[in-house]
């Protein structure tokens, strides 16, 4: 089943704007679930995110399995995608990567928890997955369902969640909510390890992340992917999402 050339172009800027931001090097990956196909997702091939293209891009099965590989090597790590999708037909989108202020909290016992109103998102309550509790000694990778399933069931039917000594998953109904909750998610660590260097941190409560959640609207997200292709050198198209477009900040 073939692909809009926009929703490829889409991907790709995703890509683009990861690495820009910092939030991915050259590893990390974006997918989003075939927008005809909820039984497949759409992620490149194994290659840096700063220099994919649409012709990267390709299909899999929610095993991971690749419909057309055509001599494209895959992304070792790709089942953490099909897991996801699979446990949450909520999520249409899903970032993995190693985000390097978000690493010291799957490491440590202090939680990551929101300091500011623009990364509220991550929830109040953030899970770290420790592949060594159910796979023992390994290299960390998540290269097959079996360890993805067990990522996406400390996932639960939250946003974000930890990897120990690894990185962590984002997930969320749109492909721009993903880019912008990864963004924001590495800014908060930092921030986060930043204060905390000075005293005890006030954190946003829970009745406050609920309430920047309810009024927060596609507009955040537009103003966001604009400013974020314009840093990526990327073309902005724009794509309200569904809800009145008021509400932003
Ligand atoms: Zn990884």
């Amino acid at each position: 089943m073939t692909v809009s050339p926009s929703a490829l172009e889409e991907l790709v800027t995703a890509n683009r704007i990861l690495a820009r931001e910092g939030v991915v090097d050259s590893f990390g990956h974006v997918s989003i679930r075939h927008p005809d196909d909820a039984g497949r997702y759409l992620l490149s091939r194994a290659r840096a995110p700063e220099c994919i293209e649409a012709d990267d891009v390709m299909q899999f099965t929610l095993e991971g399995a690749p419909i057309d590989a055509g001599g494209r090597k895959s992304y070792s790590e790709r089942f953490i995608h099909g897991a996801i999708y699979q446990a949450r037909p909520d999520v249409h989108a899903v970032v993995h990567n190693h985000s390097p202020s978000v690493i010291p909290f799957g490491i440590t016992s202090t939680a990551l928890r929101p300091v500011m109103h623009m990364c509220a998102s991550m929830g109040t309550q953030v899970p770290t997955w420790d592949s060594r509790t159910n796979f023992g000694d390994t290299n960390l990778l998540v290269t097959n369902m079996e360890m993805a399933r067990d990522l996406a069931a400390a996932l639960g039917d939250r946003p974000v969640a930890l990897m120990r000594g690894h990185g962590c998953v984002i997930a969320g109904t749109s492909l721009r909510e993903v880019v912008f909750n990864a963004v924001y998610l590495e800014l908060n660590a930092e921030l986060q390890m930043k204060a905390n260097a000075l005293g005890p941190i006030t954190f946003l409560s829970d009745g406050e992340v609920e309430a920047v959640l309810a009024t927060r609207r596609s507009f955040t997200f537009e103003r966001a992917w604009e400013y974020w292709c314009r840093r990526a050198g990327r073309p902005y198209d724009f794509r309200p999402m569904e809800g009145p477009l008021a509400g932003g900040h």
